[in-house]
């Protein structure tokens, strides 16, 4: 049962004091974390940094504040989040941010989630240009978010669909008789509206194409709806009704804003062409609000601009010496005080994000489009203004996707996070960064098992003393790559002419069969190369069989998949277990051992081997399965037994336990031995998807592209693929990156870890900076090629790394 511990008061004396702690792999851990101060988490990945941070101090902070609000819970929260620790003192409230892509909510953008929209929009509704004569409005008409503010047209989304006659009449040659208004219901609605229009005196057995242009747009756009008498002539049965004129567009958007079927607004979708909308011009504002201008611009043009421009405009009102009192009744009041105290608290918080090297976003980017990191760094910057104290900041690897002339600002934010009363703690493999941190917590030495261990705990300069520790090596700056030998290319992709989000009109040669780095500030437009253009590119080429993006997306979603599935060694598990005497006996197939389908799984949780229990106020929380616990199989399939393990049994061993009990399995031994390769050895094969990380993800699909046999010619994508990885597993990684090129393929990886560009053979430097300043080659050629290009600011870290 889990040890609940006891809140104690918060001792004096500055250290958090972490006594048995036992979260995942932790080994009954004790360690005193100064409270205060930068503390960098390292290990390599799986040895228990986010277990202790995240899952043990973070959890308990959080299970702490629930209880504080919520007392009646405390039963109920017992059961999901209390971590296995003995007992915290002096833990401060937390605030964890984690890496997540952005929330699904597509009106959130970088302006709503920094809540830098909210000033922007104070900035105009009180010290805006008004036009001569009108009225000053409120800082909610500046929202299409509101009901002041949306445009009366598409209510505020920005998008509009119109009616046009190609989208309403797909084939212009047919009567309207036989159907040319393609956007008109079918049936006897149909039939109904084409008997109206007879009735109105349109010609509907002439081709829609001949009949004059003034009526064909009357019958399409008009607003008009006659009512007329209908004598249905054909039919003798039906009687005289009264029926109502539906023009094209009429029935079609009062489909799509009134039907109640998704299948009928579906189908109305299909007859209409969608684009920004004409009179808001896809701001989704009023003409009114748009009519407002700050340094001649509209609100809709301000959000638009990149950051670092969003700066310039701002600067002149935030540095006015001589501001005019406010004043209710005059047009602009650019000039007054209101605007210098906005314009300068507006300045200041964009120069934070300017500075985190996101000054390539415009306010209104939709937040779905960010990276995780993105992401995390405009969070980071926010919290900077929450005006916390006091607090512990948990944070996942911030220098994800950042360029190494960004880590430095990064370090800054972080240090005013600690000068305005936090503790910062950081989970970071960057030694950059932790070189600069005031204390290291180091776990390991190993991953999972091998792992779970407090190793040092103390100033960064103190780890040199630690043996056991692998990050110690590592920080010591300019440790020197080996050299290599170039491989020599056996083709060329010519990739000619291509614009895609800031990319434009760009030229770039790609060698073929060989390792290319990719690099560049963030925003330069390395994902838009290798992850935009480089697929559809490559597809064309003769050389190219294959294109393979290995991504940090999840294998799976559910529970269900893992990556024992996911690899397929399962199949040659199953197939195993069905060989063995007593699955003969009973007459199982390799189907009695999948835990997916009926037969021998456990059929109260359906193979899940959880149940989700309903709380009160929490959403969805899981708990082990009342009848299999957890093993997903019932209790006659658990009797076989395959070598002294059962199906169950095997999906609980960590890779490097199965790859010694599953060696008489060729299919089974390949796929482990990749995974090993790759530094996974310590993940369960159970390890159901949605609990790995990117990276984990990432190099499990890495492992199942190593096994597979391979023939022909396979260009390989990687995006950053060192994310959430400590230097020792890149080293692997980076060797594993090198036998797939030796082999006979291209890869091609966005990377910002200098070690990795060390060792490719050709490196394209995008840039010079983000947004639409990027999109450009700086530099291509070798590493030392690009470390010695005058113009090009990764050139300065690559030559550190070569030494
Ligand atoms: P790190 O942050 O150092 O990469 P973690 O703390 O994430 O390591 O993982 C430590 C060990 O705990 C690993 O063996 C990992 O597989 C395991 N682990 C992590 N999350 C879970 C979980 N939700 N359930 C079970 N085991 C987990
Ligand atoms: P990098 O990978 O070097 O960080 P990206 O290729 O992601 O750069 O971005 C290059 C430019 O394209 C940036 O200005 C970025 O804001 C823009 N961009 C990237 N993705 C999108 C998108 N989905 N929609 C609009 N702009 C985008
Ligand atoms: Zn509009
Ligand atoms: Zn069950």
């Amino acid at each position: 049962a889990p040890h609940h511990p006891a809140d104690q008061p918060s001792s004096s004396d500055g250290f958090i004091r972490v006594r048995g702690a036992r979260e995942h792999n932790l080994r009954d851990v004790d360690v005193d974390i100064p409270r205060d101060r930068i503390v960098a988490f390292t290990g390599v990945s799986g040895s228990g940094k986010s277990s202790l941070a995240f899952g043990t101090v973070f959890a308990e902070a959080q299970r702490r504040f629930l209880e504080s609000v919520a007392p009646y819970a405390r039963r109920l929260i017992a059961q999901g989040s209390t971590p296995h620790v003995d007992s915290i003192t002096g833990l401060p409230p937390a605030v964890a941010l984690q890496q997540r892509r952005g929330a699904p909510s597509t009106r959130s953008t970088v302006g709503t989630l920094t809540t830098l929209s909210n000033s922007v929009r104070m900035l105009y509704s009180r010290a805006g240009t008004y036009p001569e004569g009108a009225e000053q409005l409120y800082s909610d008409s500046f929202s299409p978010n509101t009901a002041t503010g949306a445009c009366p047209r598409c209510h505020g989304l920005g998008t509009a669909h119109e009616v046009t006659e190609a989208s309403a009449v797909h084939d212009p040659s047919l009567s309207i008789r036989d159907g040319a208004i393609t956007a008109w219901p079918g049936a006897w609605q149909g039939k109904n509206l084409r008997d109206v229009t007879a009735v109105l005196g349109y010609d509907i057995d002439r081709p829609w194409r001949d009949l004059p242009q003034a009526d064909r747009d009357w019958l399409l756009f008009t607003e008009e709806q006659p009512v007329v008498q209908v004598h249905p002539k054909r039919d003798r049965v039906a009687k005289p009704y009264k029926g109502r004129f539906w023009s094209a567009r009429q029935y079609t958007l009062h489909t799509l804003a009134d039907s109640q079927s998704e299948a009928q607004r579906n189908k109305a979708m299909r007859f209409v062409q969608s684009g920004p909308c004409q009179l808001c011009g896809g701001s989704g504002l009023t003409r009114a609000a748009l009519a407002v201008t700050f340094g001649g611009l509209s609100i809709a043009r301000f959000n638009a601009l990149p950051l670092t421009e969003v700066a310039e405009v701002l600067r002149p009102a935030a540095t006015l010496t001589d501001p005019a009192p406010a004043q209710s009744r005059v047009t602009s009041g650019e000039r007054s005080e209101v605007a210098k105290s906005i314009a300068a608290d507006l300045l200041s918080r964009v120069e934070v994000l300017t500075g985190l090297g996101l000054g390539y976003l415009g306010l209104d980017r939709a937040t779905p489009t960010l990276s995780p990191g993105e992401m995390q760094r405009l969070r980071i910057a926010t919290q900077l203004r929450s005006g916390l104290f006091g607090v512990v900041y948990v944070l996942d690897e911030p220098s994800a996707g950042l360029h190494p002339a960004d880590a430095e600002p990064l370090v800054r934010v972080l240090e005013d996070l600690r000068a305005s009363g936090n503790s910062v703690f950081v989970v970071e493999h960057d030694m950059d960064i932790v070189r600069q941190a005031d204390w290291i917590v180091d776990v390991g030495p190993g991953a999972g098992s091998g792992g779970g261990h407090v190793l040092y705990s103390g100033p960064p300069e103190g780890l040199a003393e630690v043996a056991e520790s692998v990050t110690r090596r590592f920080l010591q700056p300019g440790r020197a790559v080996p050299a290599h030998e170039q491989r020599t290319p056996v083709g060329t992709l010519e990739i000619r002419d291509v614009s895609l989000h800031n990319l434009d009109h760009l030229d770039v040669d790609l060698p073929l069969g060989v390792m290319t780095a990719v690099t560049g500030v963030s925003g330069s437009g390395k994902s838009s190369l290798v992850g935009g253009v480089l697929p559809a590119v490559a597809t064309a080429h003769p050389i190219v069989s294959r294109v393979v993006e290995v991504d940090q997306k999840p294998i799976g979603r559910t529970p269900r998949s893992n990556l024992a599935t996911y690899t397929g060694m399962f199949d040659a598990v199953r197939q195993a277990f069905a060989a063995t005497d007593h699955a003969r006996q009973r007459g199982w197939s390799a189907g009695r051992f999948s835990f997916n389908v009926e037969g021998g799984r456990c059929e109260v949780c359906q193979g899940e081997g959880s149940v989700s229990v309903e709380l009160l106020f929490l959403p969805g929380s899981w708990a082990p399965c009342p009848e299999c616990h957890g093993s997903r199989y019932n209790a006659e399939t658990l009797e076989v037994h395959r070598n002294g393990a059962s199906i169950a049994d095997v999906l609980g061993m960590t890779v490097d336990e199965a790859a010694a009990a599953l060696d008489d399995l060729p299919a089974a031994s390949r796929a482990l031995d990749a995974l090993r390769s790759v530094g996974l050895g310590y993940l369960r094969l159970g390890q159901p998807a949605p609990e790995l990380s990117g990276g984990e993800a990432q190099r499990i699909k890495l492992a199942t592209e190593l096994q597979r046999a391979r023939s022909g010619h396979t260009l390989y994508l990687l995006d950053e693929p060192t994310t959430g990885l400590h230097p020792a597993d890149v080293e692997l990684l980076t060797a594993q990156l090198a036998r797939l090129t030796d082999a006979g393929n291209t890869v091609v990886v966005v990377e910002h870890t200098m070690s990795v560009v060390a060792q490719a053979d050709h490196v394209i430097d995008m840039g010079p900076a983000g947004g639409d300043e990027g999109g450009r080659v700086v530099a291509a050629g070798t590493p030392a090629a690009v470390a010695a290009a005058p113009d090009s600011r990764t050139a300065p870290f690559l030559r550190a790394a070569l030494g």
